[in-house]
This record gives C-alpha cells, sequence and structure tokens, in this order.
C-alpha cells in the first residue's frame, strides 16, 4: 500500500512537471455538522467536473487538473459520513472515490473567488436522507418535503417605508409583490410560501425572524423599494448577510437605519450541553449559510436584470437584522426606486409587479435548481 501511494505521488509530481492549463487543486477543507458533510476544494481556475452517486460511493471526476503534492495529505478525512477515500490519477484526469457510510442526497456547485475567497471553489454537500425523513413523519406522512419560502413584506402598519415622488408608500407596494410571489410559489410543487405579514400592520424584525425559524423556512426573502434623494437613482439591488457588516458606505447607512431591533438571540437557538460542538455548528451554519445568501442573490438579480435596471451588479453585503436568520440563507431585495417617478410607476403598475414577483420566483427555482 505504502509503495502504491508512493507511487502515485510520483505519478502526481511527473504530471505537474509539465503543467500547462492545468487547474490546480490547492487544498481540501471540510466541515461536518448533523446535517450534512460539506467538501470544498480550492482551485486556482475554474474546472470541468462531473459526479456520480450510487449508494454507498460518490466519485468525483475532475479534468484537466493537477494535485499539490501538500495537498495529497488534505484529502483523506474521515467523520460519520465519509468512511474512506481513494484517489486515481489518469493522465489530466483526477478521480476520487468516497466510500460512504449510507446513501446521501448529494449537490454540488461551482463558487467564484469574491472579496472574501481568493480562490474558486467546488463545494459538494453530503446531506442527510434520513433526518429527511424523520422530519416527513414528523409532518404526518406529508407526501413529499415541502421547501418553506419565507417571504417578507417590508414595513407595514405605523412604518410606511420609503413614501414615493406622489406619495406612493413602500409598505403597501412590497406587500402586492410579496402576495404575488406566494401565489407563484404554492402553485409550485414542493413548495409552500409563507407571508411575514399578510395585511397592513406592523412586524416587529425579530419577529419576522421567529416566523422563519418557526417555520423551519429553507429560504428567507425579503421584498422592499429603495429610495434615494437623487431622483434618478434607480434600478434594484440585492443584500445579503455579511459577517463583517456592510460591504460599502451606502450599505451601511442602510444597516443603521433599518437596524431598529437589537440582535436576537439565534445563537442561544443552537446552545445545547455541548459548547463545543456548539461552536462548531454555529460556524459551520454561519459559513454555509453566507455561501447559499450569495448564490440565491446572484440567481434573483439575474432574472431582475432581465426586467429592469440594475442599481447595483452583484449582491450586496449588509447586516440587516432582519437577514440574520441562523443557517437560512436570506436576502433583501430592494425591487427598485420608489422616489424615481418613472420606476414609482413601474412599482404601482400591477402588470410590473407580476414581473417583479416573476423574476424573483425564476430566482428561486434557479437556486435550487
Ligand atoms: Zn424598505
Amino acid at each position: 500500500m505504502r509503495q502504491f501511494i508512493a507511487l502515485l505521488i510520483t505519478l502526481l509530481y511527473v504530471g505537474a512537471s509539465y503543467a500547462d492549463n492545468r487547474a490546480t487543486l490547492l487544498d481540501f477543507r471540510f466541515a461536518t455538522s448533523d446535517k450534512r458533510t460539506q467538501i470544498i476544494i480550492d482551485l486556482d481556475k475554474k474546472i470541468k467536473y462531473s459526479i456520480n452517486t450510487n449508494v454507498q460511493k460518490i466519485r468525483l471526476n475532475i479534468q484537466n487538473v493537477k494535485l499539490l503534492s501538500q495537498t495529497y495529505d488534505k484529502i483523506f478525512y474521515t467523520d460519520s459520513r465519509i468512511k474512506k477515500t481513494r484517489v486515481k490519477r489518469q493522465k489530466n484526469t483526477m478521480n476520487f472515490v468516497f466510500s460512504t457510510a449510507e446513501k446521501y442526497k448529494v449537490n454540488s456547485y461551482l463558487l467564484q473567488p469574491d472579496e472574501k475567497y481568493q480562490h474558486h471553489r467546488l463545494v459538494i454537500n453530503l446531506n442527510n436522507i434520513a433526518t429527511q425523513q424523520k422530519t416527513k413523519k414528523q409532518k404526518h406522512n406529508k407526501p413529499t418535503q415541502q421547501k418553506i419560502i419565507l417571504i417578507d413584506a417590508g414595513h407595514g402598519g405605523q412604518d410606511p417605508g420609503a413614501i414615493g415622488y406622489r406619495h406612493t408608500r413602500e409598505k403597501n407596494i412590497t406587500l402586492s409583490i410579496a402576495k404575488k410571489l406566494a401565489k407563484l410559489i404554492n402553485r409550485t410543487g414542493g413548495m409552500k410560501a409563507i407571508l411575514t405579514r399578510r395585511g397592513d400592520y406592523y412586524v416587529g424584525l425579530t419577529k419576522r425572524i421567529k416566523i422563519a425559524q418557526a417555520n423551519k423556512a429553507s429560504v428567507f426573502i425579503s421584498i422592499h423599494a429603495d429610495a434615494a434623494p437623487r431622483r434618478s437613482a434607480r434600478g434594484a439591488s440585492v443584500y445579503t448577510l455579511s459577517e463583517r457588516g456592510g460591504s460599502t458606505k451606502f450599505a451601511k447607512q442602510l444597516e443603521r437605519s433599518q437596524n431598529i431591533e437589537q440582535s436576537f438571540g439565534g445563537r442561544k437557538n443552537l446552545i445545547k450541553n455541548d459548547q463545543y460542538l456548539n461552536k462548531i455548528l454555529w460556524n459551520f451554519s454561519r459559513k454555509d449559510r453566507d455561501i447559499q445568501s450569495q448564490k440565491l442573490g446572484h440567481k434573483i438579480l439575474k432574472q431582475m436584470s432581465k426586467i429592469g435596471y440594475l442599481h447595483k451588479k452583484i449582491p450586496q453585503k449588509a447586516g440587516f437584522v432582519v437577514l440574520k436568520t441562523p443557517a437560512i440563507p436570506s436576502v433583501l431585495i430592494e425591487t427598485a426606486f420608489i422616489s424615481n417617478p418613472q420606476e414609482e410607476k413601474r412599482l404601482n403598475n400591477t402588470k410590473e409587479q407580476e414581473k417583479i414577483a416573476n423574476a424573483i420566483y425564476q430566482g428561486v427555482l434557479n437556486y435550487y435548481r
């Protein structure tokens, strides 16, 4: 076995010596939580890969790639789900076989470098199927496991939100769009929409988060309309939660104006007897949630760009209270500028509201695809 590994490493080195356009596997990182194991592979460029799953094996095939010798040791991680890992190289293709304890629901995606991570990443999730079945049983044998989409119509009641040039109130626009979006989601198999409010009344930010948690929401979408002193400001933006707070001065401003309520006790909800385990779970759910929020934000913005202007072309990071939902990917959508007379008109138009709701809906579908 030792000889085989030595031979393998030699082969890898030989392979590396005439490297040219191949991608490099820089690092393997793993995170285990009670619901899943996440494999994160850091890369210096985008790759082509395929994954095959059968009962107790996950086969990952990465083309045109090379492996650093110092990365090699990091591949062999074991936990309650991953029992053994084998690596095989065929020319420029790397084959990884992860032997698993049982069958898991496997999903994977590529992430581009961003301001937080300098490398491309391949993320592979091994999600428990057993716990999903358990929740299914607890919910009186529902035929399929539903994804709960929490839709939050911003403001309401004594809080009108932003006021338009022709006195349109943000709270009314957000509710109309939220209801239209809920209708689209409820027509979709395997998905159920829950609204944080259904009428013109005030719901505290903490309450909105609690509604999401109580319903075990899988995503949280907060709908708003933007306003700026400059009448010409226009277009949609999407904000996601950032652990470091706002990424721009503007996001920080928004954060200050929207963080009316103090931070909620999300961490306490996770605290059990095991402090160490709790710490790991907490950090993991935060990181994972951030990645997922970014993904969801991107998918929605892409659809929004098809129906109107974008104010910001990529999701913005901000620490809105409403988004501080542990482990629930969350986005805040500024649909358009209510302070811009043209966009105010658009926001008041039922057809346009439908278009906006549909764009968000398509983004959500693509997120789960
Ligand atoms: Zn708002």
